[in-house]
C-alpha cells in the first residue's frame, strides 16, 4: 500500500469514526430530549390528575360557595345572581316570538312559532351572524360617529329589524313584537326584563357598557333603527337553555353551557336564597344564575400552565374555573404545553416554531381534531400541526406524544365541569347524598335533567364522553340512572323567546 493509500484510508477511518461519534452524540441527545418531553408529560398529568376522590371535594366545594353565594353579595366568588325567573315554560304558550343571541363569537337571531298544541314549536327559524371585531374589543379610537357600545347595539338591531322583515311577513299586528334577549355576561338583573351589565368575560370589552342596562341599550337602537319590539326578557344564556329544556321536558332542573365561555343556572327556592329575604314568587322557586366560570377552590388540579395562562390574561385571578374549562382555553393550555416541550426538550426539533409561540394560536376545535385523530398513522394530527402551527414533519412518536397532552387537558376539563354539575344536585338534594345537609336519602330518587349547550360539549365528541362518564363515576351507578343530560341545541336562544311568550301570558 502507498503513502497516498494508506492516508486515504486512515482518513476515510476518521471520518467514518467522526461519522458514527456524531450518530451516536445525535441519538443519545434525541433520547434526552426524548425523555425531557416524556417527563414534561408525567408532571402535567400528575399536576392535572382528577381522581374520583378529588372530583369529589370539587363537587362539594361547588355546594358550599353556592352557599355562601346565596347567603350574602360577595360572599363568594360565586355571585349566584337572581334572575326573576320565577316560571318556565311548561309547552301550553302560544304566538310568535324572536329571540337574540349575543354572547359568543357569532350572535343569532331567531323566530319561533308556537302552535295550538302542546309542545310543538311550530316553526322556528336560526340566522347567525358574526360581530365585526371592532365592535366587541373596540374603544372609539376607531372611528365611529357614536360611542362604540350604541354602535355595537345599532349593528344587532340592524341585523334584527332585516331578520324580521323577511321572516316576519306574517306576524300579528297588535302590539309591538316580543323578544327574549340572551346576554351571555354577567348581569344584576332589575327585573326579568332589565339588567345593568356587572363586566364582560370571554375577551369582550366594549366601553361605555358597564353599569348600563343592556335590554335599554337594545330597545333604544330598535326604536332607532325603526323596529317596533320589545324586551320582554333579558336572559342569560344558561337560562334560555334551561327554560328551552324545560318546556320540553318538566323534570329540568338545571343547566349547563360549555361553549366559548362555561356557565350554569339552576331552580332553587326562594327560602334558600337567603341575601334577598322576603323574596316571594308564585312558584316558591327561582332560577339562579350562578355565574359558574368564576369558581374556585384549593382542590382544583391547577398546573404552572394554568397559572401562567392566567397571570398573562386581561382578567387575572378572574373566572378560573373557565380557564380550565371552556373552549377559549383549552387549546391555550395545550399550546402552552407543547411550546415549553419544544423549548426545553426540542419537541419539533431545531427548526423555529414561531406560531406555536403565538398566545391563542392553537384553537380548541383544533385540540378536538388531533385529539379524535382515528387513523392508525395519526395523519390529522399531522394535517393540523402542518396547516394550523407550520410545523411539518413530525413524527409519529411525537404526534402520539401531543396526543397525549390534549387528552390530559381535555380530560380534565371535562370531569371538572362533570364535578361543578354533580355539585348543583348536591346543592338542591338530587345527588343521592341527602343534598347539602348531609344524610342519607329514603326512597327511589327523582328524575333530574341537567341541559347542556355549548360548542364544546356537542361539537367534541370525546370531551362529551369524559364528561358523560364523569358524572356516573361521581354518582356511583344507581344514581346516575336518574339524572339525564340532555343537549338542547340552539336552547340559549329559542329558550329566550319561549321566556318572552310565558311573561306575557
Ligand atoms: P358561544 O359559546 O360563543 O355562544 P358556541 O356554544 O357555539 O358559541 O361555542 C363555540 C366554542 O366552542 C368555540 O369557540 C370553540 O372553542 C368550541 N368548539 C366549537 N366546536 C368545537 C369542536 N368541534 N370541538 C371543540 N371545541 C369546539
Ligand atoms: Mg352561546
Amino acid at each position: 500500500m502507498g503513502r497516498a493509500a494508506a492516508a486515504a484510508a486512515v482518513g476515510g477511518a476518521v471520518a467514518a469514526c467522526a461519522v458514527a461519534t456524531w450518530l451516536v452524540g445525535r441519538r443519545v441527545r434525541r433520547r434526552r430530549r426524548w425523555g425531557r418531553a416524556a417527563a414534561a408529560l408525567r408532571e402535567l398529568e400528575g399536576g392535572a390528575a382528577t381522581s374520583t376522590a378529588r372530583l369529589r371535594q370539587v363537587v362539594d366545594a361547588m355546594a358550599v360557595e353556592m352557599h355562601a353565594g346565596l347567603a350574602s353579595d360577595g360572599g363568594s366568588k360565586l355571585k349566584m345572581l337572581l334572575t326573576f325567573v320565577d316560571s318556565l315554560p311548561d309547552g301550553s304558550e302560544k304566538g310568535t316570538f324572536y329571540g337574540l343571541d349575543l354572547g359568543g363569537t357569532n350572535f343569532r337571531v331567531l323566530r319561533v312559532e308556537l302552535g295550538e298544541t302542546k309542545s310543538a314549536i311550530v316553526d322556528s327559524r336560526v340566522e347567525t351572524q358574526p360581530i365585526p371585531r371592532v365592535l366587541l374589543s373596540g374603544s372609539n379610537e376607531v372611528d365611529f360617529p357614536l360611542p362604540i357600545f350604541l354602535e355595537l347595539f345599532e349593528f344587532i338591531a340592524r341585523a334584527v329589524k332585516a331578520f324580521v322583515e323577511k321572516e316576519g311577513k306574517g306576524d300579528s299586528g297588535d302590539g309591538p313584537r316580543r323578544l327574549g334577549f340572551t346576554f351571555s355576561f354577567p348581569v344584576h338583573q332589575k327585573s326579568v326584563s332589565s339588567g345593568i351589565l356587572i363586566k364582560w368575560s370571554k375577551g369582550f370589552a366594549v366601553e361605555g357598557t358597564v353599569g348600563g342596562d343592556v335590554a335599554r341599550f337594545l330597545e333604544e337602537a330598535m326604536l332607532k333603527v325603526g323596529l317596533d319590539m320589545k324586551v320582554s326578557a333579558l336572559v342569560n344564556d344558561t337560562v334560555g337553555t334551561l327554560a328551552l329544556s324545560h318546556y320540553h321536558d318538566e323534570d329540568t332542573v338545571a343547566a349547563v353551557i360549555i361553549g366559548t365561555g362555561t356557565n350554569a343556572c339552576y331552580v332553587e327556592r326562594t327560602d334558600a336564597i337567603i341575601k334577598c329575604q322576603g323574596l316571594l314568587t308564585s312558584s316558591g322557586g327561582m332560577v339562579v344564575n350562578i355565574e359558574w366560570g368564576n369558581f374556585w377552590s384549593s382542590h382544583l388540579p391547577r398546573t404552572p400552565y394554568d397559572v401562567e395562562l392566567d397571570e398573562e390574561s386581561p382578567n387575572k385571578n378572574d373566572q378560573g374555573f373557565e380557564k380550565m374549562i371552556s373552549g377559549m382555553y383549552l387549546g391555550e393550555i395545550v399550546r402552552r404545553v407543547l411550546w415549553r416541550m419544544s423549548q426545553e426538550a426540542g419537541l419539533f426539533g431545531d427548526a423555529p416554531v414561531p406560531l406555536l409561540a403565538t398566545p391563542f394560536s392553537l384553537r380548541t376545535p383544533m385540540v378536538a381534531e388531533m385529539h379524535e385523530d382515528g387513523s392508525p398513522d395519526l395523519r390529522e394530527v399531522a394535517r393540523v400541526l402542518e396547516e394550523g402551527l407550520q410545523i411539518r414533519g413530525v413524527p409519529l412518536k411525537t404526534r402520539r406524544l401531543v396526543v397525549r397532552v390534549c387528552d390530559v387537558v381535555s380530560r380534565r376539563a371535562a370531569r371538572l365541569a362533570a364535578a361543578g354539575i354533580v355539585g348543583i344536585l348536591k346543592k338542591i338534594g338530587r345527588d343521592g347524598s341527602g343534598g347539602f345537609a348531609g344524610g342519607r336519602m329514603k326512597g327511589k330518587p327523582r328524575r333530574s335533567v341537567v341541559a347542556i349547550e355549548g360548542g364544546l360539549y356537542v361539537g367534541y365528541g370525546m370531551f362529551r364522553e369524559y364528561l358523560d362518564e364523569a358524572v356516573s363515576e361521581i354518582l356511583g351507578e344507581e344514581m346516575a340512572q336518574s339524572v339525564v343530560l340532555r343537549v338542547t341545541e340552539d336552547g340559549s336562544g329559542v329558550g329566550a323567546a319561549l321566556l318572552a311568550s310565558t311573561l306575557v301570558r
